[in-house]
Order: C-alpha cells, then sequence, then structure tokens
C-alpha cells in the first residue's frame, strides 16, 4: 500500500524552484533539500521550517569552492548546524572531473565539513565526481556514520566497500539513459539503495526532478528483478534508517 509511505527524494535542490517548491511539499515525497552555497543553505533552511517532509541539507557545493573563503564558509555552516540544530551537510563533497583545478580548496573545504559531521554527528549528502575513493578513505578516516553518495556513477569495485561501511548509494533518473549508472544498480543491494532526482536539472536532454521518481521505481524493479511495490518499501526504509541515525 503505498499510502504509508511516500516517494523518497534523497537529494533535491529544493530552493532552485523558487516559489514553486510547495508543489513538492503535499506529503507525496519525503526529501533531503540540499545546498550550493551560504545563500542556498539559508533559504534552504527556511523552506523545510515550512514543509515537513523536507529535511534540510546545509553547506557549499564543490563546485563552489573556489568562490568562498573555506574558513569563514566552514565558520557560517557550522553556526547554521548548531543554532538550528540542523542534522545534514549536502550537497558537498570532491570532484575531479568537472573542477580539477580547485580540487585542493575542495579537499580544505570537505575535511572541514567532516569535522563538524564528525563532531555534531551529522549525516551527508555527497558530490564525488572522478573522486569516489577520496571521498570514501576520507569519510572513514573522520568517523562519519551516515552517508549518501548521491548519483553514484563510481568504480564497481568500490561498491562492497561503501556498503560495508552502512553507507547508502543514490540513484537518479538519470538511470533510464545512463548505462553506467544502470550497472551500479545491479550490483548495489537493494538495502543500500536510496532514490533521487537532482531536481531542477537537464541532464541529456532529461528534465530531473521528482516527477520522474515513480518511474525510477518501476526500472529499479526490472533491473532488480523484484516487484515495484518491494523496491518502494525497501527504500522507503532505507531512508527512515538514514534519518533516524542522525535526527535528534
Ligand atoms: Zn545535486
Amino acid at each position: 500500500m503505498r499510502a504509508v509511505s511516500a516517494l523518497v527524494d534523497s537529494h533535491i535542490h529544493l530552493y532552485e524552484y523558487g516559489d514553486s517548491w510547495v508543489k513538492y511539499c503535499s506529503g507525496r515525497y519525503s526529501m533531503i533539500a540540499v545546498s550550493d552555497d551560504l545563500t542556498s543553505s539559508l533559504e534552504t533552511f527556511d523552506i523545510c521550517r515550512r514543509c515537513p517532509h523536507a529535511v534540510p541539507a546545509v553547506g557549499i557545493h564543490p563546485w563552489n569552492a573556489g568562490r568562498v573563503s573555506v574558513e569563514d564558509s566552514l565558520k557560517a555552516i557550522e553556526k547554521l548546524v548548531s543554532e538550528y540544530n540542523i542534522y545534514f551537510l549536502g550537497e558537498v563533497g570532491l570532484d575531479r572531473i568537472f573542477h580539477p583545478e580547485t580540487f585542493e580548496i575542495q579537499r580544505k573545504l570537505f575535511e572541514g565539513f567532516l569535522r563538524i559531521a564528525s563532531e555534531h554527528r551529522l549525516g551527508l549528502s555527497i558530490h564525488a565526481a572522478g573522486a569516489w575513493r577520496d571521498v570514501l578513505d576520507l569519510l572513514r578516516k573522520y568517523e562519519v556514520a551516515a552517508v549518501v553518495f548521491h548519483w553514484y556513477t563510481g568504480p564497481l569495485e568500490l561498491i562492497d566497500e561503501i556498503v560495508n561501511e552502512g553507507f547508502f548509494i543514490g540513484i537518479n533518473p538519470a538511470l533510464f539513459i545512463q548505462k553506467k549508472h544502470e550497472v551500479v544498480v545491479e550490483k548495489a543491494p537493494i538495502e543500500a539503495i536510496l532514490t533521487e532526482s537532482d531536481g531542477p536539472y537537464r541532464y541529456r536532454g532529461l528534465s530531473l526532478g521528482p516527477e520522474l521518481l515513480s518511474d525510477l521505481l518501476e526500472k529499479i524493479s526490472q533491473l532488480k528483478h523484484v516487484g515495484v511495490d518491494e523496491v518502494f518499501e525497501q527504500v522507503a526504509r532505507n531512508f527512515s534508517k538514514l534519518v533516524s541515525s542522525v535526527r535528534r
């Protein structure tokens, strides 16, 4: 019965929808609303105050690392976390593919976020394009407990290690067209899968958003040879497990 749980969107840039974020807040979706910088962190927190179905995640996207002061950003985000009792950071991480030129700054920023996550017992929504191994090693170093590898397209041999740490693998509607993502679904155990939209984002002509989550479940169910209701329930359980492991 689908009435009991909602569709899981473990990674959505809700603030980017402007005022129309409201349409995703009917209870049809359970979301982690991620941010990209300090301004959007504040916006996201404000939206989530009015939307009980979205958990706010604050932070600086690795693509923005070259544009900010690492020290000031970390201070500001840690202040937000403490003052407003926020329990997720995101979208944070490392990117060797799209912004290799700022990698060292990204790493300083990300290590700062990991220290904050470790001290405040926070969950993380991670961007790790081309830096999957670097990120996993750092997560272990800082003993972070609750993690989603958003839109995982990393090495298949890393999946077992990620799952053994109790971390989650984010699966995106790009699955309809991205072969690399399809093999990830085949390899990852369903107990470690979380669905996400990454909306609003355009990927190879596909307009990513929560509207695609239902079809995404269908596609996962076909690839895993498991009934769609079972996938739906398992993903909902995975989401509850993730959120309840850090919620205070
Ligand atoms: Zn994103």
